[in-house]
């Protein structure tokens, strides 16, 4: 996710697919969804049959969601907590810990859940339901059963009158267009919905269905948004090689703050209007769309080992956010590039964002790339006051060391491999091939196979906090960082060789 854009530029089936496999599942989850518009609350009704004789079942409500690496803790928004048998009548139940809830099952094993979520938040990992528009962050809305996260579920939308959309990465079941389905709990959490009036757009690129959906869509038509969005993505195939989905979804709402990836979707807070103040802003905002899709890749497919599977009751601590995050910070920048939506120097002005940010402050000397990555459910939201002095964010000096190993491995390589390598390698292997996420030493190990050695100087910029000498890498790229204002530019008047790889790198 992005923290902030502005601050930066985040079944009811009973056949269960397992292991490639279809195998009965024990039990069925079933929810309806309502709104209480004036009121700003989400009503749920979950329908559940355990086996009978059960005796009792504990439900689950997540404390994070994924890409938000905070403890949101769900559980505080949720009120009038009920059960009752078929018939009606009340059921016992009691809370266990923070997001427990266990209810006494009837001898039949049918019972009915029900409770309501106060939904009045502009942040992407909260659900917000207003007067014409809902959003449903579906870890804080949907329980699963305690400890079985991979269980299929349904869910319905009982939509207020005259509301006639709902948008997500999830399609609708076959036949209907208000029930949808995941496989596990996993997919349905990762997966939001936008519901109500708002502008949507469907189409195709390059084999693909696109679905837009706009709650604010003041100057889009103008803006060529769409055209730029299919460039990044058919830059960032030609990239990995494939696209990771089989439909994707953009949700974009009005003014607020921060945009999150999803499993075949991004959520984001936008300006509000696509009427940008200039072309600097728009320029922001396309990098900012870029990074949610670019996660599609790097963390949805590439991931850190701490980061699959996921428990929602803890956080999920690792040292290799700035390669989820600080990478896909710099792949803002080469996507604005090889897409062609940017000039070289609009795309540079970017990557000095992040230099201006991190580089002048004290903090740098104080807190590893390594260990920012590790303390983030620290510090995610914490502006202590003396953060420039003490820390570093991942999402400044991430692509900045992006940029200056992608720069190394390209000289080294004499301009045979780059970055790009080590990503599609971390693609094919570890989500292609292994199904699993890599450990840190699995990354360094990708990087040094395509770099041809070991990277001792490549592990420092990440591990530890000394100066960097930024020219010692740019200068061979063609490029230098004015120390004043830390603007990254390109040198005057090129050698050969500095021409050479600044257009290896698509930077004229
Ligand atoms: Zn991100």
């Amino acid at each position: 996710m992005k923290k902030d854009r502005l601050l930066v530029s985040l079944a009811c089936a009973l056949a269960l697919v397992a292991c490639g496999e279809k195998k009965e599942a024990s039990y069925r989850m079933d929810y309806v969804v309502g709104l209480d518009t004036a009121g700003h609350y989400v009503l749920v009704d979950l329908d559940m049959e355990v086996a009978p004789g059960t005796g009792s079942v504990t439900l689950n409500m997540p404390r994070w969601t994924p890409g938000y690496y905070e403890m949101l803790d769900f559980p505080k928004h949720l009120c009038d907590f009920d059960a009752a048998d078929a018939a009606g009548n009340a059921l016992d139940w009691e809370k266990e810990g923070m997001n427990r809830w266990k209810v006494t099952v009837p001898g039949d094993g049918k019972l009915k859940v029900n409770y309501r979520i106060f939904a009045n938040r502009r942040d992407v990992g909260s659900s917000r339901v207003d007067g014409g528009i809902a959003f449903i962050s579906p870890a804080g809305v949907f329980m699963h059963r305690d400890g079985d996260l991979q269980h299929p579920v349904s869910v319905r939308f009982d939509l207020p009158e005259g509301w006639e959309k709902i948008s997500s990465g999830l399609l609708p079941v076959e036949g209907t267009t208000d029930t949808f389905r995941a496989d596990d709990f996993d997919r349905l959490y990762d997966c939001p919905f936008l519901l109500g009036n708002y502008y949507t757009c469907d189409f195709e690129h390059e084999g693909h269905p696109y679905h837009f959906a706009i709650e604010t869509p003041e100057g889009i038509e103008e803006s060529g948004f769409r055209e730029d969005f299919c460039k990044i993505v058919s830059a960032a195939t030609r990239l990995m090689g494939e696209v990771p989905y089989d439909n994707y979804c953009l949700i974009h709402m009005g003014a607020g703050g921060g945009g999150l990836e999803h499993w075949n979707s991004q959520a984001c807070y936008t300006d509000g209007t696509y009427r940008f103040e200039n072309r600097s802003h728009q320029v922001s905002f396309l990098a900012f769309t870029a990074h949610e899709y670019f996660h599609l890749y790097n963390v949805k497919c590439i991931r850190p080992a701490e980061l699959w599977p996921f428990n929602y009751d803890i956080e999920a601590v690792t040292p290799m956010l700035w390669v989820s995050e600080g990478l896909t910070c710099y792949y803002e920048f080469r996507l604005l590039r090889t897409s062609g939506v940017a000039t070289p120097d609009e795309a540079l002005e970017k990557l000095s964002g992040y230099f201006a940010r991190y580089a002048p402050y004290e903090g740098q000397h104080h807190m590893s790339l390594r260990q920012s990555s590790y303390d983030i459910w620290l510090n995610f939201m914490n502006m202590d006051e003396n953060e420039r002095d003490v820390r570093i964010n991942y999402y400044f000096k991430g692509p900045v060391v992006g940029l200056l190993m992608d720069i190394d491995i390209r000289r080294h390589t004499g301009q045979e491999k780059s970055l790009d390598d080590v990503m599609r390698a971390l693609y094919n292997r570890y989500y292609k091939e292994l199904r699993k996420g890599f450990t840190e030493e699995e990354f360094w190990q990708e990087v040094e196979k395509v770099y041809g050695g070991p990277v001792p100087h490549l592990r420092a910029l990440v591990n530890t906090t000394g100066d960097i000498d930024y020219d010692s890498y740019l200068r061979d790229a063609g490029l230098y960082v004015d120390t004043e204002s830390w603007a990254v530019r390109r040198v005057e008047n090129p050698t050969p060789a500095q021409a050479a790889f600044l257009e290896s790198m698509e930077m004229t």
